[in-house]
């Protein structure tokens, strides 16, 4: 393993992971939370970390930090520099795979202030899995080592609440491969709709959705043996549209 451009160490403690993600930029923040001693990274600096985490809760951890800093509007944009470009053009070492709904308001990379390199990206609406999805899946956990699957669902989903309609209007299908949408969110939705007042349903279904595709990753063979062995953690995950912050289920 080597390290992207200096020679930062991993963090072993959280006070060394908190340092270091003060050296990836969220340092003011982390200081506001009371670490006092963290450093603080002047704007436009550019940080470094290690090439490759193997480390599933450190990914994790990275990606609340990107978070932190997209929701304060405190992004570093430091992966997109010619620089990096020219570094992972010899290969990637991603740290998580991120499973998200083709909404346009929800990119990954900048809802998790990440930038080339860094996130194993694979969107369909309402983050619908089918067979080369899961396959994509696969393929960053087995030959890209990404110890991270996270399933990023968020408020206000089309595909949702597509289905929420056509369950609730008994609508037919439409002949197209839309139906294949409504047909993979429709339990999340039935179960929403049992469990949910009106105002409320599609936030639980768009919930449910995710805890359904959690499971569903989490039931297959290969994804269940990484866990297994501490390779992988999957997470759900949902994203509001207004506050632009991402809430780990
Ligand atoms: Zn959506």
């Amino acid at each position: 393993m080597g390290v992207r451009e200096s020679v930062l160490p991993a963090p072993t403690t959280r006070r060394g992971l908190l340092r270091w993600g003060a050296l990836l930029g969220g340092g003011a923040l982390l200081t506001a939370c009371g670490d006092g001693d963290e450093q603080v990274v002047a704007p436009g600096a550019v940080q470094e970390r290690p090439e490759e985490i193997t480390d599933p809760d450190q990914a994790l951890e990275l990606l609340r930090q990107g978070n932190a800093r997209f929701t304060a509007a405190r992004e570093q944009h430091t992966a997109h520099t010619v620089r990096r470009r020219l570094q992972v053009a010899r290969g990637q070492h991603p740290f998580a795979i991120v499973l998200a709904c083709a909404d346009s308001r929800v990119p990954p990379e900048l809802v998790f202030d990440q930038g080339l390199g860094d996130l194993f990206v694979v969107r369909t609406a309402g983050q619908v899995i089918a067979p080369p999805v899961l396959g994509s899946i696969q393929y960053g956990v087995e030959h890209l080592h990404v110890p991270l699957l996270v399933v990023l669902g968020h408020e206000g989903c089309g595909a949702v609440g597509a289905t929420l309609e056509a369950v609730e209007t008994g609508a037919a299908s439409s002949g197209t491969a839309i139906d294949s949408l409504v047909e993979a969110i429709r339990p999340a939705v039935e179960r929403a709709r049992a469990a949910a007042d009106e105002e409320h349903v599609l936030a639980e279904a768009v919930r449910a959705n995710v805890a359904d595709e959690v499971a569903a990753l989490s039931a297959d063979p290969l994804l269940a043996e990484a866990v297994r062995a501490g390779r992988l953690r999957v997470v759900g995950a949902t994203y509001d549209l207004d506050d632009g912050a991402v809430l780990f289920s």
